[in-house]
């Protein structure tokens, strides 16, 4: 499948960019070039020009979604054809990273490094018992403040317990913020995170869906101090944690129980020990399919099991929750799928 050979494509340069090794054509691997090649044949038998020869123009390209390529072959099925492999700072999506999971058994894929460099932090400086409280105070930081100063990250490490974080917190998760020209950084009123001043739109993915493009935000002085998570962390954990925020904060609110990142993640949102949310941030229902299909992980622990999609995610495929469960395995464990705003209304109505 093209879109598949694409995605282990973008997945490939993006780790050697992150090497830092050029991107070159010269540089492609024979399966790179393969792709390349068979990405020039359809837009040959589509008589469209061919764009595949600069794999400089393809991975630009891969920054808008399938259905805006000038190549008809990759949104023939409409469940792709809202799927971008590269946000727009140039970090492979979740859809990427799900369609190359269903390519093969990569387990290097960007969630998965995340998550195993912070569990790996945690084993080795937090006693057993309090591990679980640490990693999920750690990621419900890391959702609500994606730009901070040095001063509050060490508060909440020091107020959280969390020293032992320090190393991985201060130089993996969070960076510095690049001084711009006039010294000021603008905020997402929303979400925090940086505004991108060119466009004026949010650079945490679900949060420009939802708000858009053209905003000012909140003004910050850019001090040495300041320092924010990468581009990685925003698409995977604050993208989909601004809902699971949410939720959990509303949950709270209505008198709930609730809990964040249960038992180191089995689940994003636990409600009175049983109804277990799980949010995705796919814009593919196929991709998420793809994924669930090949097994619910921990999830399967419990009772109740809902996978929620962010609302922008419906606005934009309005047959996202009916495509999705046409192509669930029937063998998997129950799973209901509903909208979060959809959850939000059964929270409050209950
Ligand atoms: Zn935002």
């Amino acid at each position: 499948m093209l879109a598949t050979r694409l995605a282990i494509l973008v997945r490939r340069e993006y780790e050697k960019r992150r090497m830092r090794a050029a991107t070159r054509e010269v540089d492609l691997d024979q399966e790179g070039r393969t792709t390349l090649a068979l990405l020039g044949r359809a837009a040959i038998e589509e008589s469209r020009p061919d764009f595949s020869a600069s794999l400089h123009d393809v991975l630009s390209l891969c920054r808008t979604s399938f259905k805006d390529w000038p190549l008809g072959a990759l949104s023939t099925d409409d469940g792709l054809a809202s799927v971008r492999l590269l946000t727009d700072q140039g970090v492979p999506t979740p859809d990427c990273a799900d369609l190359v999971r269903g390519a093969s058994n990569l387990a290097d894929l960007e969630e998965g490094v995340l998550f195993a460099r912070l569990m790996e932090q945690i084993k080795s400086s937090v006693a057993g018992s309090d591990r679980e409280r640490v990693y999920s105070a750690v990621r419900e930081f890391i959702v609500r403040t994606p730009v901070t100063t040095r001063g509050a990250l060490h508060a909440f490490m020091t107020s959280a317990r969390t020293m032992g974080l320090a190393g991985v917190l201060q130089n993996e998760i969070y960076q510095p913020t690049p001084r711009p020209i006039d010294g000021v950084v603008s905020t997402c009123e929303h979400c925090g995170s940086r505004l991108r001043r060119a466009t004026g739109s949010c650079a945490t993915p679900i949060c420009e869906m939802r708000h858009g493009r053209g905003r000012t935000g909140v003004s910050v002085p850019w001090t040495e101090d300041l320092i924010e998570v990468g581009d990685a962390v925003l698409t995977f954990w604050v993208s989909p944690g601004l809902d699971e925020c949410a939720l959990y904060d509303e949950a709270r609110a209505l008198g709930r129980d609730a809990v964040l990142y249960d038992r180191m993640d089995a689940c994003d949102v636990l409600i009175d020990g049983a109804i277990a949310l799980d949010l995705k941030a796919n814009l593919s229902p196929i991709s998420l399919a793809r994924r669930l299909n090949a097994g619910i992980g921990r999830l399967a622990r419990y009772s109740r099991r809902i996978i929620c999609i962010p609302d922008p995610i419906i606005v934009v495929t309005p047959a996202f929750i009916p495509q999705l469960r046409a192509r669930l395995d029937p063998s998997l464990p129950s799973l209901e799928i509903m909208s979060s705003a959809d959850f939000l209304k059964e929270l409050k109505g209950a």
